[in-house]
Order: structure tokens, then sequence, then C-alpha cells
């Protein structure tokens, strides 16, 4: 190649995310939009796929293990793929007020959203059991929040109620568009590996995003591009595991807010996507889930929220069922810095605090 025309390639070049118009413009075939579905988009989708050595280190077994770190959409967790769909074909039917029930992410990701294409957005969340960061998010976006005293199962009855009686659109991932945004991570996953992987590690809440990823694995093996179906893992915090124990939580509990909930609306779909993919439900500790998200952080450098963090630990729980070579994508569903009180409280790493600033002091402090 000519000087003059590598020259002209380097300078014309533009890294792929910077042609990235969000997943909706980028997956148009697979959703249902038309040219007359407004796009509210904050360019959410196309989160990296990273390989994790630490963990597939403690498998063995030439596992290959990475994970999907969709913390890194715009609001912070893969809410934002649901919303981006929910927002949109909420402003195509002329919607201007919408309402969502959240352990937090939901209502950052509905009021950031909502804010983007002109709409109020209410949202009711947990009194005292919302992330620090989350409430920041949803207040700073323009929600107007109502805390209740209650948990997100009692939350999402309330909403539920209210948008049959008023003319509000319910966001939360009973509203089909959600799980259709949502599955474009399964999409980007099999693009990203030339394949699908064998096992999806996936935490489960509501269970909306399992069934999501399901639907976009299903869709993309049958146009051929993937040769074939992953197994679905899904994991539950011990205290909060309708799904594994097969009965509702009426006082779910984990240290992992996110997925604190009882009685997941998602539950058939989920149960199916379980049979269909011959796929496991289990439940983690929180003492479990706190490893693994300290691992991920020391030794991977990747900070996600501990709801996320459960992804790993089971698949740490279960290491022993792991086939030989297999492939596996755990989902970090949100980003740490959501829950900065979880992450001061939980960690290995040294803190000394109150010290005179003299560097002969502080050189002896760090053993010099
Ligand atoms: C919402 C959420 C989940 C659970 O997803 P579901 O679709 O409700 O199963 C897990 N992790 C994080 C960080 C979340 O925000």
């Amino acid at each position: 190649m000519s000087f003059s025309k590598k020259l002209k390639q380097l300078l014309t070049y533009t890294p792929d995310k910077n042609n990235w118009d969000g997943l909706i413009e980028t997956y148009k075939p697979w959703l249902p939009v038309s040219k007359k579905t407004p796009i509210i988009t904050l360019k959410e989708g196309a989160t990296p796929l990273i390989e994790v050595k630490s963990i597939s280190n403690r498998i063995g077994k030439g596992t290959t293990v990475y994970v999907k770190y969709d913390g890194l959409n715009p609001t912070g967790s893969f809410k934002d793929r649901g919303m981006t769909m929910a927002i949109s074909k909420a402003k195509e039917a002329g919607c201007e007020v919408v309402i969502c029930a959240s352990t937090g992410n939901t209502s950052a990701s509905a009021a950031a959203y909502a804010s983007k294409g002109g709409m109020k957005s209410f949202v009711i969340i947990p009194d005292g059991y919302v992330a620090q960061g989350k409430l920041a998010q949803a207040l700073v976006y323009g929600a107007e929040v109502l805390a209740i005293k209650g948990n997100f199962d009692k939350a999402l009855d309330i909403v539920r109620k209210l948008s049959e009686k008023y003319p509000i659109t319910l966001v939360n991932s009973v509203n089909p568009y959600r799980l259709q945004g949502q599955k474009t991570a399964a999409f980007e996953i099999i693009e990203n590996l030339g394949n699908a992987p064998d096992w999806l590690c996936i935490p489960m809440g509501n269970a909306g995003n399992i069934s999501a990823y399901w639907m976009g694995f299903q869709e993309f093996f049958h146009a051929g591009k993937s040769k074939h179906l992953p197994r679905m893992m899904g994991f539950q915090a011990s205290g909060s595991a309708p799904l594994v124990e097969g009965k509702s939580i009426s006082n779910p509990e984990t240290i992992a807010t996110a997925i604190r909930i009882g009685n997941p609306v998602n539950k058939e779909k989920a149960l199916l996507a379980k049979k269909e993919s011959n796929g496991k439900f289990s439940s983690v500790s929180d003492s479990e889930i706190i490893n693994a998200y300290k691992i991920l952080g020391k030794e991977e450098g990747i900070f996600c929220e501990p709801a996320s963090a459960a992804s790993v630990a089971g698949l740490l729980k279960i290491k022993d069922d792991v086939p030989k070579n297999s492939t596996i994508v755990c989902v970090l569903t949100g980003n740490g810095l959501k829950d900065p009180d979880c992450a001061i409280k939980n960690n290995d790493s040294i803190f000394h605090t109150g010290i005179e600033p003299e560097v002969s002091l502080i050189s002896k402090k760090m053993g010099f």
C-alpha cells in the first residue's frame, strides 16, 4: 500500500463505537419498530465482552469465561436496552407520562429515557432498599420519586393498578417492548463470539432478562447466526430465590437489592427458557456473591453491583458441572458505582485514615 493511501486510511478511520447509533437503529429488522417510531436513544448497547481469566482458572478444564459488562450502558445497567424500546413505543403511542416500580435500576433508566423523550416519569421504590447511586440518578434525571413502606412486589402491584386506571404507561418488564430491547444483548454476544456460548450465566430478579436473552439466542440461532443454543443458567440470592424454591417469598432478603424480588412477574417465561435450553436454576448466598464481587474487582478490574456478581458466584458454585473446553458468558447486569455503600463495606483493601501529611510518616505506613 502506498504511503498516501495508508495515510488517507488512517485519517478516515473511525472506531466502530462512533458509528454506533444505539440498539434500535442497529437491530431494526429484529425489533417491533416502524418508520413512524420516534427513536429515543442514549446510544445504549455495544457493551464489551471481556475475558476473565481469574474465573476461567478457578474452573480449569479448558474453560473460557467472559463477562458481558452491561454496567457500561448509559445509565449503568442493562435496563437501558429495554427502556429505549419501551420509551420509544410509548412516545409513538402519544404517551406523556410513564411509571415504574423499581429496585433502583429500572427507575434510573426510565427517568433518563423519559427525559430524553420529553415525558414525565413517576417511580415507586421500596423505602430504604434502593442503592444510593440509583436513587441519585432518578432524582437527577428528573423523575418524581415515591418511596413506599413496602417491598418491590408491593410497589409493582401499585403501579399496575395505577397504569390501568390513569393515562400512564407502565415500563416495568411486564411491558413486552422491554424484553424486545433486552434480547439484543444475546445478538451482540453471538456477533462477538461468532457463535453462542455453551452456557449463559445470569442473575434473576423479575426474570425478564433471562427470558429476553433466550428469545435473542433463539432468533439468531434460527437465522443461522449461531451453530447451537446455550444452556440458560439462572441464579438467585438464597434469601430471595422463588424460582429455585418453586414458591413466592413474602419477605425476600439479600445484599443484592436489584434482585430482592419474591414474586417474579416473568416466572413462566423463565421456567420455559430453563426447560427448552436444558438449563438450571440455583441459588447463591450473600457471602458467595460478595466473594465473586471481590474477585472481579481485585483480579479483573471490573466493578459490578452485587446482583450482577450473582452470575459469577453461581458459575463458581456449580463449576463441577462445567463440561471440558466450554465457553461461558456471565452477564454483569449493573455497574458497581451504583452501590458505593456496599463497596466500602465489602473489600479487602487497606484504607488508612486521618494521617498527618508528612512524607516520612506516610512512607513508613507504606512499608518503606
Ligand atoms: C434488574 C436487575 C436484575 C434482574 O433482572 P430481571 O430481569 O429482573 O431478572 C439483575 N441485576 C441488576 C443490576 C438489575 O438492575
